[in-house]
């Protein structure tokens, strides 16, 4: 299911001259009239990153199977900078099945190997920003894994703060309480909204 030309810039028509902030809310309002097919599509049509899945976007691919594809970063934090992604648009990783999610951390896990000799790294970072608390950019979900060097200068790092012991045991008992199924193999919730996918071109992706 895709999106006519036509749909597509009746769309744009209604965002254009507005500002970010009104633009997302525009679109929200755009999303909520449509069936949820025709919100998937425009999704996937509007999203970098299934466009560099299909093809559409090229990219310096440095794997690919079935479920996942892994490119260089274009903005690298150090050279070989690697996102591995689905190849379905997932925005969150918690959204994701079991299976893809156990995927995606074998190959950067593998690839994070690769760096250590191919750029001669001395160590790596393996992480994912979810949601825009987070620093998340992008509308899909990445992997990234970043070689790291003495002095480097990536800024990875955080002052730790002061939490109350009793706080600490609460926040420990509730975690505990949740029943974590492992094995999941079909996405964990749909996911409702679409954000950022208009204002997400300046600042970097974490
Ligand atoms: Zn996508």
């Amino acid at each position: 299911m895709v999106l006519t030309q036509e749909q597509l810039e009746m769309i744009q028509k209604q965002l254009v001259g507005l500002p970010p902030e009104e633009q997302q809310k525009k679109m929200q309002e755009i999303l909520a009239q449509l069936p949820p097919e025709d919100v998937e599509a425009l999704r996937q049509q509007q999203c970098p990153f299934c466009m560099i899945a299909a093809g559409k976007i090229p990219a310096k691919t440095v794997y690919e199977d079935d479920m996942v594809k892994a490119v260089l970063d274009i903005n690298p934090a150090n050279k070989g900078h690697i996102l591995i992604f689905p190849k379905t648009h997932y925005q969150l990783l918690f959204t994701m099945p079991d299976n893809e999610v156990a995927r995606i951390f074998q190959v950067a896990n593998k690839l994070s190997k690769a760096v250590f000799e191919i750029v001669g790294a001395q160590g790596t970072n393996i992480f994912v920003a979810n949601g825009q608390a987070a620093g998340q950019n992008a509308p899909h979900v990445l992997v990234h894994v970043i070689p790291r060097f003495e002095d480097d200068k990536v800024g990875l790092v955080w002052q730790p703060k002061k939490i109350e012991e009793k706080e600490m045991e609460e926040v420990a008992a509730k975690l505990k309480e949740i029943k974590i199924t492992i094995g999941e193999e079909k996405p964990v919730v749909e996911e409702a909204e679409v954000e950022k996918e208009e204002t997400e071109e300046e600042q970097r992706i974490p």
